[in-house]
């Protein structure tokens, strides 16, 4: 049998981490077994459908390669792939009213009034209201009559009393409840669409879908949709419903986090295939503690009976340093292409932007780390004097002082700024005056960057800025010292 997944999203929004996760997984179950991977628009709901989600969808599958072999624009026989067109089918209507022929479901006349008065319960923290099953009641006569004089009316599935139903997840194994707690779903609405509820199966089955991966808030409907399978005689595909994705503090990941989609993951300078890498980590892990995967190393360990059951927290600190690793092994020109937009914010002269980004490159978890790391170059910060003491290196004040004065003149007189003749210079001081490296690096350093930390060494930043501004920066450093 070949393993059919599918992606369904409803097109409300942004792509949320759980989504493309949702995605992701259907994705690698399919290719990890050679099997299709397709894409199913659910577009019922006509009032959270958002103008340009389908967009977002499409373009967030094909940057991060979740490429499917079947969908809206890649016929493979069993569309149409979005529920909006498949109703005009009629697709819908025909499988409710077989199942109304069953007895497994009936119309529903009930109005907006009479459905508020019902009795409304707290369950869990939430309000449920269970209907009633007063139209259960109607004769068959009525019903004519009532769809005749063109009453609006709903679908409901029929759901008894007594019993249980049980149905069975990959992940938390068979799970029954008792019938009485299954409340008598729209299949079909007033406006003759079908729920998600009711299409998800219907779909799923004449669209011949093999495993169903979802978020575990589906869990507590799938019985009632089990009943369905059962009722038409289908068989019911496998059921992987997936852990919750927490943030930080444990709580349900959401837009307040600042980073709950995509796109805000990828405008604060993460790169694709890390995201992808790590949300597939999110709930999933291999059988060693391997961490780093390209999608086609996942599409060869993914494993779905290896998918966990407890919540998967999103560790933003976590997807940062994976980010890095990425960057760090990305090509330079690409590499180059992304961080060039975050050099020129900050550098505007004339510097030689590509040995600076090779500097950068290895000191980075996102783009956006770009800027405070190499504005220094285009000006000078104010800094503190004290900065000058370094313990290790065995400079203070007064050593320093010392080096900046004595190289000066010699920095004068150079005229190769290149690192190398830069470095050949200062080393041939180090030599005279016998000391360490450090004691005649860090001064220098520290004069023509003003920084504790740098992307790159003494003489590289000196090529990189010039001997003009090199010379502007040692007599500051002099000045600054004197004062001190
Ligand atoms: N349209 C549903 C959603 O976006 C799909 C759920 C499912 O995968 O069955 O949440």
């Amino acid at each position: 049998m070949k393993i059919r997944t599918r992606y369904a999203p409803s097109p409300t929004g942004k792509m949320h981490v759980g989504n493309l996760r949702t995605a992701l997984y259907e994705f690698l179950t399919a290719k990890h077994a050679g099997g299709d991977f397709m894409l199913r628009i659910e577009d019922t709901d006509q009032e959270r459908f958002v103008e340009g989600a389908i967009e977002i969808i499409n373009r967030t599958l094909e940057k991060t390669g979740l490429v499917h072999d079947e969908g809206p624009d890649k016929d493979g026989g069993y569309g149409p792939y979005v529920q909006s067109e498949r109703v005009k089918t009629g697709i819908y209507m025909k499988y409710a009213k077989e199942l109304v022929e069953k007895g497994e479901a009936y119309y529903c006349f009930c109005d907006k009034e009479r459905l508020a008065s019902l009795k409304t319960e707290v369950v869990e923290g939430k309000e449920i209201c269970m209907y009633d099953k007063h139209c259960l009641g109607l004769s068959k006569e009525e019903v004519e009559a009532n769809l005749a004089a063109g009453k609006p009316f709903v679908i409901r599935q029929n759901i008894p009393n007594e019993g249980t139903t049980t149905f069975v997840d990959e992940l938390y194994g068979e799970i029954t409840v008792d019938n009485a707690e299954l409340d008598d779903m729209i299949l079909i609405k007033s406006d003759g669409f079908p729920t998600y509820n009711f299409a998800n199966v219907v779909d799923d089955h004449t669209m011949n879908i093999t495993h169903v991966v979802r978020g575990n808030e589906y869990i507590s409907s799938s019985p009632k949709y089990q009943r369905l399978y059962d009722a038409f005689g289908w068989q019911s595909p496998v059921y992987i419903h997936l852990p919750l994705i927490t943030d930080e503090n444990h709580k349900k990941l959401s837009k307040r986090s600042g980073h709950s989609s995509f796109e805000d993951l990828i405008d604060q300078g993460f790169v694709s295939e890390a995201i992808v890498n790590y949300i597939a980590l999110l709930g999933w892990s291999p059988e060693d503690n391997r961490e780093i995967f390209s999608l086609d190393e996942l599409i060869k360990e993914f494993d779905y009976h290896r998918i966990s059951k407890s919540p998967a927290v999103f560790d933003i600190v976590k997807l940062r340093w994976m980010n890095g690793e990425y960057i760090k092994a990305m090509e330079f020109d690409s590499f180059y292409e992304m961080a060039e937009p975050y050099l020129k914010q900050v550098l505007t002269k004339d510097f030689d932007l590509k040995k600076i980004a090779n500097m950068v490159k290895t000191r980075i978890e996102v783009f956006p780390d770009i800027p405070a790391l190499v504005d220094f170059f285009e000006e000078l910060p104010e800094y503190d004097p004290e900065m000058y003491t370094h313990k290790k290196m065995k400079t203070n004040a007064e050593t320093s002082l010392q080096v900046l004065k004595d190289m000066l003149p010699l920095l004068e007189a150079q005229e190769d700024y290149s690192n190398d003749g830069l470095y050949a210079l200062l080393s041939k001081y180090v030599e005279e005056k016998g000391v360490k490296n450090g004691y005649v690096m860090w001064p220098i350093r520290t004069a023509v960057s003003g920084k504790q930390m740098t992307p790159a060494g003494a003489t590289e930043i000196m090529e990189i800025i010039g001997k003009d501004e090199t010379l502007k920066r040692i007599r500051k450093g002099i000045a600054l010292l004197e004062n001190a």
